[in-house]
C-alpha cells in the first residue's frame, strides 16, 4: 500500500501575512468639547470642527506616547512658510504640556484664522 500523503498548496494568506506594511492605526473619536463625531485617518488628532485636540502624543505627532488623554485647546496658529500649512499650537488643560500640531484636512478655516490673530 503506498502512502499517500497529498501535499496541501501553502495557505495563500499566510504568505502575505508578515510583508504586510505598515499601516497607520485610525482612530475614530468624539470630540471632548463639542462632540463632534470625527472619523481619523490615521492622522487625525483634533476635532476639525472645534479645533480642540486630545493629548495623545508626547512628542512626535503620531507617536501616541502620552496617556494623560486631557483636552487640548487650541491658543494659537501659524504659518510655517516651508511647510505651506498652518500650525496649531495647542495647550493641555489638564497637564499644561504645550504642543503644535500641522492642520488636518477639513480644518475649520475661520477659527484657523481667529487663531492666528492670537
Ligand atoms: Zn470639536
Ligand atoms: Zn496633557
Amino acid at each position: 500500500m503506498n502512502n499517500f500523503r497529498s501535499k496541501s498548496p501553502p495557505d495563500p494568506s499566510l504568505t502575505k501575512e508578515g510583508r504586510r506594511n505598515f499601516v497607520r492605526k485610525t482612530e475614530d473619536f468624539v470630540c471632548g468639547n463639542c462632540g463632534n463625531k470625527v472619523t481619523g485617518d490615521g492622522y487625525t488628532d483634533h476635532c476639525p470642527k472645534c479645533l480642540w485636540g486630545k493629548h495623545v502624543d508626547e512628542e512626535i505627532p503620531g507617536d501616541r506616547a502620552s496617556d494623560c488623554q486631557g483636552l487640548m485647546k487650541p491658543i494659537g496658529a501659524e504659518m510655517k512658510i516651508s511647510d505651506v500649512r498652518y500650525q496649531i499650537k495647542y495647550k493641555c488643560t489638564k497637564c499644561r504640556h504645550i504642543f503644535n500640531v500641522r492642520e488636518g484636512k477639513g480644518d475649520n478655516r475661520e477659527l484657523l484664522m481667529e487663531l492666528l490673530n492670537n
